[in-house]
C-alpha cells in the first residue's frame, strides 16, 4: 500500500471550559436519528459526558472502536486529586460496559465526524458547544493508505462476535428470501 494525503480531523477539547450543559450528547443524537433530527436521546450519542457536578467533573469523551473483548486490566485516573471512573476515558466500544452501544440494538457507536453531504462545516457537536469547550481543527498529513470501516461493518462484525457467522448468513438468505417473496 502506498502514501495518501489525509485529512486529519480533530477535536480539542477544553475541560475548563465545558459544564457538562449535554448540549453535545443532544445534537449529536438528534442529527443521527433516522429520518434526521427526529428524535434526541443522549444514549444514542456518540460523544458521553462525564458528569460528577458535586466534584466539578465534566469531562466529554467520544466514541471510539469496536472491540469484541475487553482489555486484559482497567485503568483509573487521578487528576488534580479527583478521581475518574475506571475506563472512564476509554473510548472503545467495549462488551465490559453499556457506554458507546445503540440502546435498542445494543449495536456500537462510533463518532463519525458528522459526515454528511453536503459536509458539514463543523461537526454538531462543536456548533452547539455554546461554551467553546470543543474546538475543531483540520490539517493534511502523508500517511499510508489504509481501508476505511463503515459502520455497517463495525456492526455486522458485532452481531458475528455474537451470533455466529453461521447464524448471521442464515438469516440474510431468509430475510433476502422473504424481500424477494
Ligand atoms: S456542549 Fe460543550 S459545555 Fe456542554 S457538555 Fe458538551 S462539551 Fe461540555
Ligand atoms: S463529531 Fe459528530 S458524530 Fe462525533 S460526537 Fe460530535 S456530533 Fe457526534
Amino acid at each position: 500500500m502506498g502514501k495518501v494525503k489525509k485529512k486529519i480531523k480533530t477535536i480539542r477539547i477544553d475541560l475548563d471550559k465545558c459544564n457538562g450543559c449535554r448540549a453535545c450528547e443532544m445534537i449529536c443524537s438528534a442529527f443521527h436519528a433516522n429520518p434526521k433530527y427526529s428524535s434526541n436521546n443522549p444514549a444514542r450519542s456518540r460523544i458521553r459526558m462525564i458528569r460528577d457536578p458535586i466534584r466539578d467533573v465534566y469531562v466529554p469523551v467520544y466514541a471510539g472502536e469496536y472491540t469484541p473483548a475487553e482489555c486484559m486490566g482497567r485503568d483509573k485516573y487521578i487528576i488534580d486529586g479527583k478521581e475518574y471512573d475506571e475506563c472512564g476515558f476509554c473510548r472503545a466500544s467495549c462488551p465490559s460496559r453499556d457506554a458507546f452501544k445503540e440502546p435498542d440494538s445494543g449495536l456500537p457507536l462510533k463518532c463519525d465526524m458528522c459526515e454528511d453531504d453536503p459536509a458539514q462545516e463543523k461537526p454538531l457537536c462543536v456548533q452547539w458547544c455554546l461554551n467553546e469547550a470543543l474546538i475543531y481543527e483540520e490539517r493534511e498529513e502523508e500517511v499510508e493508505e489504509e481501508t476505511k470501516i463503515e459502520d455497517i461493518e463495525m456492526g455486522l462484525e458485532s452481531l458475528i462476535d455474537k451470533y455466529g457467522m453461521q447464524n448471521i448468513m442464515d438469516t440474510m438468505a431468509r430475510i433476502s428470501m422473504s424481500k424477494k417473496g
